[in-house]
């Protein structure tokens, strides 16, 4: 059955080859499905009248009743003009032609009754409109869009070409014209009957013609309802078919290295909430499953701690896990830190980093093949298909937000037949709404609950001019015995100037405290040196670390008590919380000064505001989305889902999300396959639908 929608955009009346392959150029439109889910970004209530007394130039658009009482045409070549002179009972503006002057000339009326419409602007004292739209009084043919006119993003290059909005208006317009009666519904009717929503025709003509607000409202809700839901629908099934397609390996046994470890290695007893997570982690290695968990926790809330007694519980059951962090300063502090915890067992522990020499690297794999190596611990390195293991059983993947669903289906490939459990633990909460998008296929556990003796950070927003103020207060933290960081930001696009900056600051560091020892690390480094300065810092050999955010992640220095951002203004929010996160680990009170000009924006101003208000970084996380939007937080992009969101927006749509979620779980568990005949449907889209780019060759 062929659809309609499938056919070439070149053959819609007014599209033709040329404007076909700008459309496809610039706004990715082949087909008369592309273009009708190319939908406004705005609209424009022609239910609304100006007076002309009114009316000033920072209105994007007026629609003014009244009559136009001369018709003129002034100068000559180029600079002709038509100018209406066009009266209320307020007042008299000014209506200009610059073109099609004739054709005006001929058809206006002096004396009559019009509606026109378009953007005001003034020119010597008088209010005009350049090019408005006229309706004569009493018809309706001028209101092409319905009551909203909706309005399109076009490109510069299609506006040169002279389309534009308008023009992709009334090709929405031909095109719903065409297709009337023809469009097939994607969803189910017992749930668009359930859910009581527009049918998928009614809900995308009213998408660009609403006639009234309860319409385009009706609308917009099918649309984003239909996006959010194939979307979990596809995530879910492919959950469930992995669930079923693949038996875990089975952790039965809690053994000698775990319990050994829980009696005579922890330094501290676990927290409730990390009990629970361990709990759960057992359960779910334990059962026939492969485990795909997500763990979220604040930073400093011991995430490590419950990835190292997972690594036991594979160990104990004669398999090799892998623990892997996004960048090496992690993994070698995670190498540090574990070889610690374990040390005078007899557990073999690797590290395997972009810098691992060849000779190493190479004892590393024969160790890893032999089942020699019980825990490796690296960067991306080791997802590299030269990495085999004998037995790997379990995988940790720290700081998450940086491996998407791709790249874990990348190991879940690094056993022939059984994929390792996946463990997945994020940096930073990460906003409920997301989770259910981007880690959506994983089970989520949460440590809510921060170890014993924790003093929230304290956190200050200082202006430049409080800088000797700052000064004596490291002075005086640090001659107590305390550490500081000092962070400078690293923005990409002005790479240079940011070193020149860092440098500077290590420069005035060491200037303005003589008498401390002062490191500095940033990205820049070799690795080596930079892992030295680390090290020092952690051992107390030096008292401030000028740094890059490539402190941002996981570094642990529990005795560092103060955490100044230098430039506070220009990082997010995400970011800031968790450069706060590397203080406040110890017992001491820790600070966290945020430093910044007096100019800042609106949204920096927020930013800041929201870091002195809160420490919880589930709502930062929240607050982050609220201000970037979604498309912009990490992660998003690498979901490897593929998915980009036309109309729903998950910073604000997260209740139809969530019932999204629900009905696609509804459906699934009654017809695990979509092949009761009310889901062929869904089945069929969720096959053969572009944006549904899901990685299936992984799984299958
Ligand atoms: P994150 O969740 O940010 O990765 P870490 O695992 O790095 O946190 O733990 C932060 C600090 O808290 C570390 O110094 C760790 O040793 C310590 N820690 C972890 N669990 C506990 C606990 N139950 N009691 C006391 N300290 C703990
Ligand atoms: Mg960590």
């Amino acid at each position: 059955m062929s659809d309609i929608l499938d056919q070439e955009i070149m053959f819609l009346p007014g599209v033709g080859p040329k404007r076909a392959e700008l459309l496809d150029k610039e706004l990715g439109i082949k087909t008369f499905r592309d273009l009708i889910y190319y939908y406004p970004y705005k609209y424009i209530d022609r239910t609304k009248f100006y007076k002309i007394a009114e009316i000033h130039t920072q209105m994007p658009y007026i629609q003014v009743k009244g009559k136009i009482i001369s018709l003129e045409t002034i100068g000559a070549g180029p600079k002709q003009r038509l100018v209406a002179k066009f009266r209320d009972d307020t007042g008299i503006m000014e209506l200009l032609w610059f073109r099609g002057i004739k054709y005006q000339k001929e058809t206006l009326k002096i004396n009559t009754g019009y509606t026109i419409f378009g953007k005001p602007s003034e020119f010597n004292g008088r209010m005009n409109v350049v090019h408005p739209e006229m309706e004569p009084e009493g018809s309706q043919q001028l209101k092409p869009s319905g009551i909203f006119q909706g309005y399109y993003i076009t490109s510069e290059n299609m506006k040169k070409k002279f389309i534009n909005s308008k023009v992709i208006n009334k090709l929405e317009l031909i095109l719903l014209e065409k297709v009337k009666g023809k469009i097939n519904e994607t969803l189910p009717a017992s749930l668009i009957k359930k859910l009581k929503l527009a049918s998928l025709e009614e809900a995308l003509s009213n998408i660009h013609k609403p006639e009234n607000t309860y319409e385009l409202k009706k609308a917009r809700f099918r649309l984003k309802f239909e996006e959010l839901f194939f979307i979990q629908l596809k995530i879910l099934s492919l959950k469930l078919l992995r669930d079923n397609k693949f038996k875990g390996f089975r952790f039965s046994k809690i053994g000698y290295n775990f319990n050994t470890f829980y009696h005579n290695h922890l330094p501290f007893e676990l927290t409730n909430a990390q009990k629970k997570v361990v709990r759960e982690i057992r359960k779910d290695v334990g059962g026939n499953h492969q485990m795909n968990r997500l763990l979220q926790g604040d930073v400093g809330s011991g995430k490590t701690l419950v990835a190292l007694m997972s690594m036991l519980i594979a160990i104990d059951n004669e398999f090799q896990a892998s623990l892997m962090a996004p960048t090496e300063i992690l993994a070698q502090q995670h190498y540090n830190s574990i070889s610690a915890l374990l040390s005078g067992m007899n557990i073999e522990i690797g590290l395997l980093t972009g810098s691992t020499k060849a000779s190493e690297r190479q004892a590393i794999h024969e160790k890893l093949q032999s089942g020699e190596m019980h825990i490796l611990i690296g960067t991306h390195a080791l997802i590299e298909d030269t990495v085999q293991f004998k037995h790997l059983g379990l995988v940790v993947i720290d700081e998450q937000h940086r491996f998407g669903v791709a790249q874990r289906a990348k190991l879940w490939k690094k056993n022939q037949f059984t994929p390792p459990h996946v463990l997945v633990m994020t940096a930073t909460p990460i906003p409920r709404t997301l989770a259910m998008t981007v880690y959506g296929d994983l089970d989520v556990s949460i440590i809510d609950e921060l170890p014993p003796g924790r003093k929230p950070v304290q956190t200050l927003h200082f202006f430049d001019n409080k800088r000797a103020k700052l000064n004596e207060f490291i002075r005086k933290q640090v001659r107590a015995g305390r550490q500081a960081y000092i962070v400078y930001p690293l923005i990409s696009e002005s790479e240079k100037m940011d070193y020149k900056n860092l440098e500077e600051g290590f420069r005035y560091a060491q200037e303005t405290f003589p008498e401390f020892r002062i490191s500095m690390v940033h990205g820049r480094m070799k690795s080596k040196l930079k892992d030295r300065e680390m090290q020092k810092f952690k051992n107390k050999e030096t008292d401030i670390m000028v740094a890059t955010t490539v402190i941002e992640v996981g570094v642990d220095v529990p005795n560092a008590t103060i955490m100044v951002i230098e430039s506070a203004e220009r990082f997010g929010l995400s970011q800031l919380h968790q450069l706060r996160g590397r203080v406040g680990r110890g017992t001491g009170q820790s600070f966290c000064i945020l430093m910044s000009s007096y100019k800042i924006g609106n949204e920096s101003r927020k930013r800041l505001e929201t870091m002195i208000r809160t420490n919880d970084g589930f709502e930062i996380a929240e607050m982050d989305m609220k201000l970037r939007g979604p498309g912009d937080i990490e992660g998003t992009q690498q979901s490897g889902i593929g998915f980009d969101l036309k109309i729903a927006n998950l910073g604000k749509d997260g209740e139809i999300l969530q019932l999204a979620r629900d009905k696609a779980t509804e459906i699934l568990q009654d017809d695990p396959q979509l092949e009761k005949k009310e889901n062929l449907l869904l089945r069929k889209h969720l096959f053969t639908n572009q944006n549904t780019e899901f990685n299936w060759g992984s799984i299958s």
